[in-house]
């Protein structure tokens, strides 16, 4: 056990710090899928990669300490964390989900999970009275995003998990867009969390992962025993390069935040918005309960373009600020969620949810946020149409 217990010090020596073998710094690349047993039930920790391998065991430890949990599980995608928690339920029983959850959550229940007979329901999570109306004998788990894709909706966390202790069902939390660094919703009585490590844990656009952690030896067990059963792991070698960008991910959550307070601020008073979203603003909607259960309000905003600009050619006339899916990397991405992160929830849902198709998301990166405000302002300029 070591004697550091800020999160600053966690990200970097977390987990399983280096190797005790040879002193290296960084845990090895177990690049294996199988290992020597010394006789007929000798093995030496290890049978079969799909069950443990020590550097995706490192980075197990490294998500359970950050995120305060009993256990760690890395999948080989976001997605695959998310089915490997939603497997823990059977036929009949019912999620809820928060109106404004990642699109690919909302499939894997509507169109894979549905098939075996677990049904879902969409509820506005942040209205904890409608929350609570809606749990049914049914009802197994509250699966929740705060804040939630892509407008960036706050749902008071510590009030959903004392909804779920008092109905005895489990809640989950995705926290991709938060962190470890800036929300720990375990803490908060959360019981399960997931990520989608692609993300801002990676943060450099250059691997698909996810993660999931739970606050008990019972669902530690459970979600272990689905985790080899159904085999979504992630490899070695994409461990080790999420250990690596996980280093950097206080240097970076702080950079992100700052660019992203920046732009939110400036492009509330542009002419070419309509509205914005940013958990930063103090007039957002959850403003107060995002200070209190999280420590900043991220990199995430999206907003309205004015109708006076046409959205398609917005996009096309950003110079570096990219067009494309994901979130969380070093460099600003930019998307429409009703035609790309969220193209797979039915129009009338997203327009009820505020999915609009003049809608534009933003990953705020970590570049000079002059440059990264000025391509957005060219870029309005060229868009006016009216
Ligand atoms: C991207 C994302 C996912 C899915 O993760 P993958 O790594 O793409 O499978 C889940 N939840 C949120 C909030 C995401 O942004």
């Amino acid at each position: 056990m070591s004697n550091y217990s800020n999160i600053d010090s966690k990200l970097i020596h977390g987990g399983i710090d280096g190797d005790e073998n040879t002193g290296a710094v960084n845990i090895p690349i177990f690049q294996t899928s199988t290992y020597k047993q010394d006789g007929l039930g000798k093995d030496r920790g290890y049978e079969y990669s799909r069950t443990g391998n020590p550097t995706r065991e490192a980075l197990e430890a490294l998500i359970s300490d950050l995120e305060g949990g009993v256990a760690g599980f890395a999948f080989a995608s976001g997605m695959a964390a998310t089915t490997a928690v939603l497997s823990l339920f059977k036929t009949g029983d019912k999620i809820i989900i928060s109106s404004n959850v990642y699109g690919g959550t909302f499939r894997v229940l509507d169109q894979v999970f549905n098939n075996f007979g677990i049904t879902y329901e969409i509820v506005e999570t942040s209205d904890l009275d409608l929350l609570e109306k809606s749990i049914d004998q049914n009802v197994k788990a509250i699966f929740i995003e705060s804040p939630a894709n892509p407008i960036l909706t706050i749902t008071d966390l510590r009030e959903v998990a004392l909804i779920g202790k008092k109905h005895n069902i489990l809640t989950i939390v995705d926290n991709t867009f938060m962190t470890p660094y800036l929300q720990r919703p375990i803490s908060l009585g959360v019981d399960i969390v997931v990520h989608s490590a692609t993300k801002y844990l990676g943060g450099h656009s250059d691997l698909v992962a996810g993660l999931a952690v739970v606050n008990s030896e019972e669902l530690a067990e459970r979600l272990g025993f689905i985790q080899n059963a159904t085999g979504g792991v992630l490899q070695p070698f994409d461990s080790f390069l999420l250990i690596r960008g996980i280093k950097t991910l206080g240097v970076r959550m702080d950079r992100h935040i700052e660019n992203a307070t920046f732009i939110a601020e400036h492009l509330k008073t542009n002419s070419a918005v309509k509205a914005i979203y940013y958990p930063g603003l103090p007039d957002s909607q959850g403003y107060e309960i995002n200070k209190k259960q999280a420590s900043g309000p991220g990199g995430m905003l999206s907003f309205e373009l004015n109708e006076k600009h046409n959205v398609n050619k917005f996009f096309e006339s950003l110079d570096f600020v990219t067009l494309a899916e994901s979130l969380g990397g070093v460099e600003s991405l930019i998307c429409h969620p009703s035609s790309m992160t969220h193209a797979c929830i039915p129009f009338e849902i997203r327009q009820k949810v505020g999915i609009v198709e003049n809608l534009i998301r933003l990953s705020v990166g970590i570049e000079n946020k002059n440059d990264i405000l000025a391509d957005l302002e060219q870029a309005f300029l060229k868009s006016y149409e009216a």
